[in-house]
């Protein structure tokens, strides 16, 4: 569900330092955040995020590294044991590691993987003596798709086993950690429930 965290990026300020002001007050962003992804009551029933979604919306939504950190520790684990369990064969624990951190960062910062290098994703270049011109690498978008080669370099395995293997491996790990929907659907029954 592609537009969940981009609606819930529109309800919250993305980074602390925006200091938004409320009532002349300034608004901490960990607060906010905190009370969105907190249990709640409905039908007699108690609604609370599992602990991935809970630290994954601090991570992405506050910003907040200690949440990150945690979270990172967490998910080398579970995709230890995804591996495992899929019987997936590797030579080096650390290439399983990095495929689940590059998985894990497409979903928590994915410009990072995105964007463009030559122009830094502003989608412009300075040219001498003309001014501002576009960037002709990602025609001014900013954004760039990476090539294998970079992504087989970062896991550590050659090109041909990025393309035969660790591509599809990514993806497949990508998918389970996946826990917008979670996160949108929590928020919009705590909304729904208990208004500010
Ligand atoms: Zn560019």
């Amino acid at each position: 569900m592609a537009y969940a965290p981009t609606l819930f990026s529109m309800t919250f300020p993305k980074a602390l330092s925006l200091e938004p002001t409320f009532g002349g007050k300034p608004v901490d962003v960990l607060s906010i955040v905190a009370w969105h992804l907190g249990d709640y009551e409905a039908d007699g029933k108690t609604y609370s995020l599992s602990e991935y979604a809970y630290l994954y919306g601090f991570a992405k939504f506050a910003l907040d590294q200690n949440s990150y950190e945690k979270l990172r520790k967490m998910w080398e684990h579970r995709a230890e044991y995804l591996a495992g369990k899929w019987r997936w064969k590797y030579r080096q624990r650390d290439t399983l590691i990095r495929a689940g951190q590059v998985a894990l960062e497409m979903h928590i910062d994915p410009q990072k993987w995105t964007f463009c290098k030559t122009c830094c994703g502003s989608g412009a270049l300075n040219s001498r003596g003309s001014g501002v011109r576009v960037c002709d690498k990602c025609e001014g978008s900013g954004m760039r798709e990476r090539p294998g080669s970079e992504f087989a370099r970062f896991i550590g395995v050659d090109e041909a086993a990025w393309r035969r293997l660790w591509s599809e491996r990514v993806n497949q790990l990508h998918k389970e950690c996946a826990w917008e929907t979670e996160i949108f659907e929590h928020v919009n029954g705590k909304v729904a429930r208990e208004a500010l």
